[in-house]
């Protein structure tokens, strides 16, 4: 990367790239939508280094075709550290993003129990097949940058949070240490500083 480029652009680049990948169901603009056909998107960014802690997420989003620019964003130019739904919204619009390339009709019509025909030569999701997360960690003359992005799970509740946006359980870092980014079943993981525990055993 440039000289130009921070870590944390890098890592938000790398989830940005997977979040618009049409061939991903599980991330991004063409996730699985929720019980309600509508996609709610989580992504969180951690950036440390000795002395010096930013982080950002943003929970149930809609009407974006990603979620790691506006955690990017609330890291970068929000007073608050978290923003939720509507809030993260209006938030987005003030920081100039504008939904323009989304919401993308074919995935937000996407019905929930049966594949629309564009998924037809792709392989059906299997039990436990239907969520998964993107998560990458870098690192960059000692700036460690740790962020994910996900879109829960497939027919989820709407508002349903799982681990990922969550510090310490979905992802953590920790300067001169290292860090860690989960991806499992989010019900589970949210129960527990599972990234946390891990940093803390390197
Ligand atoms: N942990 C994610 C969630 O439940 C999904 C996954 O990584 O499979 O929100």
């Amino acid at each position: 990367a440039p000289e130009t480029v921070s870590v944390s652009a890098a890592v938000a680049d790398a989830i940005r790239s997977v979040e618009l990948d049409p061939t991903v169901a599980t991330v991004g603009s063409h996730s699985y939508p929720n019980v309600n056909g509508t996609i709610q998107l989580d992504a969180a960014i951690v950036e440390v280094s000795p002395g010096r802690h930013r982080c950002g997420a943003v929970m149930a989003l809609e009407g974006y075709p990603g979620a790691i620019d506006a955690a990017f964003a609330v890291m970068e130019s929000c007073q608050h550290r978290i923003l939720v739904g509507s809030g993260a919204k209006a938030f987005l619009e003030s920081e100039g993003f504008h939904p323009s390339v989304a919401p993308i009709p074919t995935a937000l019509e996407r019905p929930v129990a049966v594949l629309p025909e564009e998924d037809a030569g792709r392989p059906q999701p299997q039990p436990g097949d239907d969520h998964d997360t993107v998560g990458i960690i870098a690192v960059r003359n000692g700036v460690l940058s740790v962020g994910c992005s996900t879109s829960g799970k497939r027919a989820k509740l709407s508002g349903r949070v799982g681990d990922s946006p969550i510090f310490g359980s979905g992802l953590y870092a920790e300067p001169g240490v290292g860090g860690a980014v989960a991806t499992g079943d989010g019900d589970k993981i949210c129960s527990f500083p599972l990234t946390f525990s891990a940093v803390s055993l390197m």
